[in-house]
This record gives structure tokens, C-alpha cells and sequence, in this order.
């Protein structure tokens, strides 16, 4: 091991001054994009992709809703009956964490003809 007390503790230092550059802007895109058309994304129905936020493994999912709906079904799933959701059991099995939907999911492809919001 080097001198700990040097070197070490300075790129420690830097490392995390540019993560907390990193988050920053990553916030300031999320913001930005929440603003415009990233917000009514998630009212539509279509594939959709769940990604674990820990180890990142990815589930394909269809749903004929919109995906907002199907992503609270998949979290009460995780509180409560993981048998149907495959991405909850994963979650519960590997005890990994249920993230915020901008993490967790991401819409694959639309449906051509979405279906109108009230059913
Ligand atoms: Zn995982």
C-alpha cells in the first residue's frame, strides 16, 4: 500500500468532487427533461424496460396502461405478493432496492394507438 495519508486522501477528495458534479448535473438534466416532453412519457402504454438499480439487471414488461400505473402495481407487488411481478421476486430475493421510476423504468417501444386514459 502507498502512503495513505497523501496521494490517497487527495484523489479520495477529487473522486468525490466530481461525483458531486456528476449529481448535480444530472439533476439539473432530470429537471430540465421533466420539464418538457419527459413528463407525459409515462402516461402512455407500451414495453417497458425495469432495470435493478443495484445490480442492473433488466425485465421486459408489456402494459396496455400507462406505464405509471404498471410501475405502482410492480412496487405493491414488492411490498406484497412478488409472485406475479418477476422484477419484484428478483428485488426481494437479492434484497434489492426498489428505485423512483426515472431509475427503474424505461419505455422500450409505444403503442402505436394508445388507449385513452380512462378504463
Ligand atoms: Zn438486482
Amino acid at each position: 500500500m502507498l502512503n495513505a495519508d497523501g496521494s490517497f486522501n487527495c484523489i479520495q477528495e477529487r473522486i468525490q468532487t466530481i461525483t458531486s458534479l456528476e449529481k448535480t448535473f444530472q439533476s439539473l438534466v432530470l429537471f430540465l427533461s421533466f420539464n418538457t416532453h419527459h413528463q407525459d412519457k409515462f402516461t402512455q402504454s407500451g414495453f417497458y424496460k425495469l432495470t435493478c438499480p443495484d445490480c442492473g439487471k433488466a425485465y421486459i414488461g408489456q402494459t396496455g396502461r400507462d406505464f405509471t400505473s404498471r410501475y405502482n402495481e410492480h412496487k405493491r407487488f414488492f411490498r406484497n405478493d412478488t409472485s406475479t411481478s418477476k422484477f419484484a421476486k428478483h428485488l426481494n430475493d437479492h434484497l434489492h432496492v426498489f428505485g423512483p421510476i426515472k431509475d427503474v423504468m424505461q419505455v422500450v417501444q409505444f403503442h402505436k394507438n394508445p388507449k385513452p386514459e380512462h378504463h
